[in-house]
């Protein structure tokens, strides 16, 4: 018996229905390609063992790795990497994959990030979250929970939450209410734009109680006024998700970047 490191999020799914709903979901095809970031004990990677024909899981304790191997050496499709996730190099994937994994919540947020600055190697996710977070990512504006996270996917992909789940059907139970969500990335590369999209969503959120000539003024330069015209004098929760890709696009043609 390993005991579970609070440090690396470690609540371990005990309900074998709630991990079959979870891979069901997910509706996994035998040609997807699937990375599980922290399988743990494995609750969720028979399920999907039997589902898909690649399954490449992440775990970065080396504690749960010989009962890992153990428990699915016999599946021609398991492979285990005993790593970081917010290391993997996706640059050495064949194919654009598919993400699940009951995630650690401390790091949740990273993990959104990397995979969404990858999407050219990640079609979507399906994962479980604290359900606040899960709130926070399908957020629309003017609401308290409206962020960073909630702008970008809204305008880069499609958030839906799946279904709520109590803290008792894990162990050791966490202390917070648990969700799973499913992500999709739209499949538009601009990368130029994009990079210049994130900044402006960042300073804009990093300020959030500053009005948008404020936080923004590193990008209009004296130009506030035609590069932000009504939105000028706005916060950022203010601003719906076009809006942001409005400001961006007046930047980007304004060549103040
Ligand atoms: N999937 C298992 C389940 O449902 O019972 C475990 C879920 S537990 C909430 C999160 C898992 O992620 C743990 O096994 C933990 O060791 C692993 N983990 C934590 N940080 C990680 C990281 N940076 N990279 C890969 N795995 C990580």
């Amino acid at each position: 018996m390993i005991f579970a490191k609070k440090t690396l999020g470690q609540n371990f799914l005990q309900d074998k229905n709630i991990a079959q709903k979870i891979v069901s979901l997910s509706n996994p095809q035998k040609t997807d390609f699937f990375i599980e970031i922290g399988p743990g004990q494995g609750a969720l990677t028979q399920f999907l063992l039997e589902k898909t024909d690649k399954l490449l899981t992440i775990e970065i304790d080396s504690r749960l790795v010989p009962e890992l191997q153990n428990k699915f050496q016999t599946f021609q499709n398991f492979e285990l990497q005993n790593i970081d996730f917010l290391e993997f190099d996706f640059t050495t994937l064949p194919q654009r994959v598919r993400i699940i994994g009951n995630l650690p919540y401390n790091i949740t947020s990273q993990i959104i990030f990397k995979c969404f600055e990858n999407r050219s190697k990640v079609s979507d996710l399906t994962i479980m979250v604290q359900r606040e977070v899960a709130d926070r990512l399908s957020a629309s504006y003017g609401s308290k929970t409206y962020g960073i996270l909630s702008v970008i996917l809204s305008v880069y992909g499609n958030v839906k939450k799946l279904f709520n789940v109590p803290p008792a059907v894990f162990f050791p139970k966490p202390k917070v209410d648990s969700a799973v969500v499913s992500i999709t990335f739209a499949e538009n590369f601009e990368l130029e734009f994009q990079q210049l999209f994130l900044k402006v969503v960042k300073s804009a959120f990093g300020q959030r109680r500053k009005m948008l000539s404020n936080s923004l003024s590193e990008f209009t330069k004296g130009f506030s006024s035609e590069i932000l015209g009504n939105f000028a004098n706005l916060r950022p929760e203010q601003l719906r998700p076009e809006d942001f890709v409005e400001i961006a696009k007046r930047i980007l043609k304004s060549g103040k970047v």
